[in-house]
């Protein structure tokens, strides 16, 4: 099995080894990451000007292909360019930091997965909470438990995982559960400043002063309590249950 491996966090980031390194047991990996940290870049393209990539070598050894571009990007070139044959797999992440609830929708590390699912290969992404610090030697143990199981199932072509482990402190995780993505909103203000030179600015952050209600079925709830959650995710964004309506009406313009 072929796999490709990227992130969000960048070509140097010790998740991006971590999650290398858990999915080598099921084949040949093949590392095409972002040069520079793409975390909350979602979906986005390099498209207006041309998309560098060069060798990153460790130890005196090829490690990967650093893209000077979004999670996406990376995929994509990968899978047109760099991949010596069309991958069976794209993992990306390991995330530092979960991507649960509506952050999975700004997520780099879950774009590039759906990258890879818009190519029809079935795509895993995978996200650590780090609340406290990581433990990463665990993290690729937990992992490579996960995606051998997801495997196990035979993925259909253009299949989209979310998967998220709780955090380290907590010690090993309680179990797993497969859940929706928490549709709840933080409350997200933003933090007004003046700049030396007088003009106002902004930091976006999270009051968590008053704790967000989550469903208790959903990723958010179950990261908290201690379990790994695995989420199948889809990138269709129609909206089925209005479409056939919408397509029985009679659609007009003025006369011309
Ligand atoms: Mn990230």
């Amino acid at each position: 099995m072929r796999i490709l491996v990227t992130n969000d966090d960048g070509i140097y980031a010790p998740g991006l080894a971590a999650l290398a390194e858990a999915v080598s047991v099921f084949g040949e990996t093949l590392i095409v990451a972002p040069l520079a940290e793409q975390s909350g870049v979602s979906h986005s393209i390099t498209y207006l000007t041309p998309l560098l990539a060069r060798v990153i070598e460790r130890d005196g050894r090829v490690y990967g292909h650093a893209v000077a571009g979004s999670p996406a990007d990376c995929v994509k070139l990968a899978v047109l360019e760099l991949c010596p044959e069309r991958p069976d797999l794209v993992v990306s992440g390991i995330n530092s930091g979960s991507n649960s609830g509506i952050d999975v929708l700004y997520s780099g590390t879950v774009a590039a997965a759906i990258e890879g699912a818009f190519f029809g290969i079935p795509a895993i992404a995978v996200s650590l909470t780090t609340d406290s610090p990581p433990d990463y030697p665990k993290a690729v143990r937990l992992v490579g438990e996960l995606i051998g199981q997801i495997l196990e199932l035979q993925p259909r072509p253009g299949s989209l995982w979310n998967v998220n482990l709780p955090d380290s402190r907590a010690g090993w995780p309680v179990g797993v559960r497969v859940v929706p993505i928490s549709l709840a909103r933080d409350r997200d203000v933003m933090i007004r400043r003046i700049d030396p030179r007088g003009r106002t600015y902004y930091w976006p952050d999270v009051d968590d002063s008053v704790r967000t209600p989550h469903h208790p079925d959903s990723d958010v709830e179950a990261l908290a309590a201690g379990f790994a959650t695995i989420t199948p995710l889809q990138f269709d964004l129609t909206d089925r249950d209005m479409l056939a309506g919408l397509q029985a009406r009679n659609w007009r313009f003025p006369q011309e």
